[in-house]
């Protein structure tokens, strides 16, 4: 089936007591047994729930994957994964990776005795040169939020089969319907369903898929003893946002490519980030994996003043953390998103205190071109 055809329909039948077409919202902890031991497979809320099954079946439909297992956020989708590793094990991490990633991982998975190495991943031969005897998982963000760096999936993919490890995929920014590195080799997907998949900015959700039974068992067993679950309610929302996910994707692609090169245009502006760009560094790369560029932006006004003055103009983009909905934002990523990387990282990998970043919204394109021409005057 094509994208849109499995968005609206993959995972979804009308309910069997009923006939409702649309998926139930199944609020309820418990499940009625006959008598002890007898039941319909159902028995407690952590453990199943048909609202959230549905979600899980239309996300790994939509990333061509067996397996989909749905999280209470994504951070708690990525701390899942990292239960697929025990003290003792190594981690490879392309460097700048979503911030909340980068805390969870150092401040508080690493005091379980797990070792994390950071790398530069625009380069296959930095992940090869971190990895040693007792690596488990590459994981990589791509492309990177906010510098929109990209890695080559299939390459990293290919040389964790060849050495046995776990390639794991963040694919937050692109969504399946412009990439989807499991097509392209990779082990497991996950998704802060929080931002694009949801689209709406009224969830907070994460989403792993993979096609590896074995990954699918370890995490189904996780997230049921671990317990991160969604509401139902929660996936009743995803489940309708994907619906629109292959047209809200279009238009934040249009919008995107519109206000980089409107952007790119203007004298007051020291640097435009979009892989949609040709003078984005890894442009090349970009239009062999993935099938459209995305929403997002990053603008580096060249100094702090001026990106803060920004921020604080605009009045369509909403300045506020957070990206992937239809309204568009604007943030500050060394104030907001990234506090917590220190500094000199920070400024290591070109996140200054002058970037700002811009998560383009489905919004009419002059209103957005207006609001930032204002902006600046
Ligand atoms: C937001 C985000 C996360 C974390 O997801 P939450 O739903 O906020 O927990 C992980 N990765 C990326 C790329 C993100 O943008």
């Amino acid at each position: 089936m094509g994208f849109s055809t499995d968005a609206i329909h993959a995972g979804q039948k009308p309910d069997l007591e009923t006939g409702a077409v649309m998926t139930p919202i199944y609020m309820t902890s418990t499940y009625v047994q006959e008598e002890i031991g007898v039941h319909k497979g159902y028995e407690y809320g952590r453990t199943h729930n048909l609202t959230r099954a549905a979600l899980e079946q239309n996300i790994a439909a939509l990333e061509k994957g067996k397996y989909g297992i749905a999280f209470a956020s994504g951070l708690a989708a990525i701390q899942a994964l990292m239960n697929l590793v025990k003290a003792g094990d190594h981690v490879v991490v392309s460097n700048n990776v979503y911030g909340g990633t980068y805390r969870l991982m150092e401040l508080i998975i690493k005091d379980y005795g797990i070792d994390f190495s950071w790398v530069d991943a625009m380069d296959l031969d930095n992940i090869k040169n971190a990895v040693k005897d007792n690596t488990k998982i590459v994981y990589i963000e791509t492309p990177t939020n906010p510098m929109l760096n990209l890695t080559d999936i299939n390459a990293v993919s290919s040389y964790c089969k060849e050495k046995g490890l776990i390639s794991i995929v963040d694919n937050t920014f692109m969504s399946p319907y412009f990439q989807r590195p499991l097509e392209l080799g990779a082990d497991v997907v996950i998704h802060s369903s929080t931002k694009y998949l949801n689209g709406h900015s009224d969830v907070i959700g994460g989403m792993v898929v993979t096609s590896d039974d074995k990954i699918y068992e370890r995490l189904k067993y996780i997230q049921n003893a671990a317990g991160a679950v969604p509401s139902p309610f929660d996936c009743w929302l995803t489940l309708r946002a994907t619906k629109t996910l292959a047209v809200r994707m279009k238009q934040h692609n249009e919008n995107a490519m519109e206000i980089a090169k409107y952007l790119e245009s203007a004298s007051f502006v020291e640097k435009v980030i979009y892989p949609g760009l040709e003078n984005h560094p890894q442009h090349e790369l970009a239009k062999t994996q993935m099938t459209g560029f995305g929403g997002m932006v990053s603008v580096d006004f060249g100094n702090e003043e001026k990106a803060r003055n920004f921020a604080k103009r605009v009045k369509v983009f909403t300045l506020a953390e957070s990206l992937g909905g239809v309204e568009s934002l604007v943030c500050h990523p060394a104030s907001m998103t990234h506090a917590s990387v220190p500094k000199a990282d920070r400024e290591a990998m070109g996140l200054t205190d002058s970037l700002i970043r811009l998560s383009v919204g489905i919004e009419d394109i002059e209103d957005l071109i207006e609001d930032i021409k204002q902006a600046i005057s």
